[in-house]
């Protein structure tokens, strides 16, 4: 067979070569070591965690070593394209501080190395998968839907591995050039096939291994491809093998972060890249992300676990710094370490390797995104906590967000209430249950949510709060404030410190804590809070006189 022949016979429109885009796309200029990395989600509009994930490797190894980090939209299957797709993933993104240099941007293509839309490179594909077929290792095939299912079928009873490869593909690779000529002018579908050099006849011990360095899991050793899989399909739109390896090799990305579903084709794409003659970029097949279920570790999925979505963490308020560190923590086993010794350092100081990253899953614990983001928040300014907070209740409570917005000073010295000296109390994790611990300094939303002690009757609560009222000096310091409280204690039969009453229960009614208490469901409607004496302070002097009064009555 006259492969050059059948090859302008299949690609008569493409009279570029490969070399040509070569020479078009030149290998980029930037300084030793720089890593050129991509993300390439397909436009569905779902942007989720493990595509958070990834992207934040991508950014780090992209931006720590001074190379360029692109976005490419794998558009090539339009049945699942979803409108303003690429805006959403866009600004998902960069909520998260994650920003692209080149690609798909919102203002449009940016950079030389487009187009950035795999659908509008069809040319490129066909240029190099013509390239394979004048090679003699890409050829037409004609099988219909019935005779692959006939095949498929065949193969399932004889539990044979399924796929077009060997014998299954004898048919249509030895089709002369005037077959194929007939069945394009017949007007018969085809795809285009890679020619596996792969042996699939050879006893298991005979088969030729491959050996890839991965950069997250080491050395990788797998059985040679053997499959003849698609490389184009019928509409002359490219699969995701062929299209993955001619773009990662022209926008010369030399790092492929990508899901470790990936892996099983890497064979697949190895031989690609020896039958086109280019050299490999640097895989990273990074951990699929689990949960843990019952005890059990298991997938997150779509269906079943809202917090897959990157929008669950924009509604419930998450800030986006807290979700980055929790996600580092589980990229990088090391950052936990550095985090401990680096407590005030920007997290773009953390040197983020490859080498570190998890490559059995990585376990995705809300808990722990809680208690990492309680660190994280504990460390933001309250006057920029008041601006996250407030930004978040524009966006998804808008019934609060007046009241935030109009109060900013009030606001931010709630904020601050405990957060500031050496031991800062770690109460907050995420907007929406920021708001809640702190609504009761809100008057639409003060409520009495817990009772009074067990051990106070209703008369002595009552009692304690109408000689607080009445001693109540909004100037006394803290010190003066609270030897009032021991006296109004002591008076009533309670013990003046919680020590006396443990050592002698039976002296007292309860202890000067019991007493305090009373007072602070009366100005908070709760039996836990920061301090009391600072939360009056911040209440003012009317407000918190006209609490104690209400609850007298
Ligand atoms: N379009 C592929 C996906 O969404 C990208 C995989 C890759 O990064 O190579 O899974």
């Amino acid at each position: 067979m006259d492969h050059k022949k059948l090859a302008e016979l299949l690609f008569p429109h493409i009279d570029k070569t490969p070399d040509y885009y070569e020479q078009k796309f030149k290998i980029r200029d930037l300084p030793q070591g720089a890593m050129v990395t991509r993300l390439g989600p397909s436009p569905t509009g779902f942007i989720h965690l493990g595509n958070l994930y990834g992207a934040l490797a991508d950014e780090r190894l992209a931006h720590q070593s001074g190379g360029i980090f692109y976005l490419r939209i794998e558009d090539t299957d339009d049945k699942r394209y979803v409108e303003n797709a690429v805006e959403t993933i866009i600004s998902s993104l960069r909520f998260f501080d994650i920003n692209f240099d080149e690609g798909a941007l919102m203002e449009g293509e940016k950079g030389d190395y487009g187009p950035y839309y795999q659908s509008r490179r069809g040319e490129i594909y066909q240029c190099f998968v013509k390239y394979l077929v004048e090679q003699g290792s890409a050829y037409p095939c004609f099988l219909t839907e019935e005779e692959l299912a006939s095949i498929r079928q065949r193969q399932e009873q004889a539990k044979e591995t399924t796929g077009i490869y060997g014998r299954y593909a004898e048919k249509s690779r030895s089709l002369t050039y005037d077959e194929i000529k007939a069945n394009i002018e017949a007007g018969k579908p085809y795809v285009i096939r890679l020619k596996s050099s792969g042996n699939h006849d050879l006893p298991s011990e005979e088969i030729r291994h491959i050996h890839v360095e991965d950069a997250v899991r080491g050395v990788l050793s797998m059985p040679e491809n053997n499959q003849d899989v698609v490389i184009l399909k019928t509409n002359g739109i490219p699969t995701y093998h062929m299209a993955h390896v001619v773009d990662d090799h022209l926008m010369r990305t030399t790092h492929v972060v990508r899901g470790e579903e990936w892996l099983m084709s890497l064979p697949i794409h190895v031989e690609l890249f020896e039958k086109l003659g280019l050299p490999m970029p640097v895989y990273c097949h990074t951990a699929q992300l689990l949960k843990l279920d019952n005890g059990n570790k298991r997938k997150l999925s779509k269906r079943k676990d809202p917090e897959l979505s990157l929008d669950y963490y924009r509604r419930e308020g998450y800030h986006p710094a807290a979700v980055k560190e929790y996600l580092m923590t589980i990229l990088n086993s090391d950052f936990e370490e550095w985090r401990l010794a680096n407590p005030d350092a920007p997290m773009e100081d953390f040197k983020f390797t490859t080498e570190k990253m998890s490559s059995g899953g990585a376990l995705f614990d809300l808990n722990k995104l809680n208690d990492i983001s309680k660190d994280v928040l504990v460390k933001i300014p309250s006057s920029s906590l008041y601006d996250f907070l407030t930004g978040w209740a524009r966006e998804f409570r808008p019934e609060i967000y007046p009241l935030l917005r109009d109060n900013r000073q009030y606001v931010e010295k709630i904020l601050d209430l405990g957060r500031t000296g050496n031991k800062p109390r770690k109460d907050f994790i995420r907007a929406g249950q920021i708001f809640d611990f702190i609504s009761y300094f809100f008057d639409d939303y003060f409520v009495i949510e817990d009772t009074v002690p067990e051990n106070v009757s209703d008369e002595d609560a009552a009692e304690i709060l109408t000689r607080y009222l009445a001693s109540y000096d909004h100037s006394d310091d803290q010190t003066l404030w609270f030897e009032k409280i021991r006296g109004i204690a002591e008076d009533m039969g309670y013990a003046a410190r919680p020590k006396d009453y443990k050592k002698n229960p039976d002296a007292y009614k309860g202890h000067v804590g019991h007493v305090s208490t009373v007072i602070r469901i009366a100005l908070m409607g709760r039996s836990q809070s920061p301090d009391i004496w600072e939360i009056q302070q911040i209440l003012g002097k009317e407000r918190t006189r006209e609490r104690l009064g209400l609850m007298i009555k």
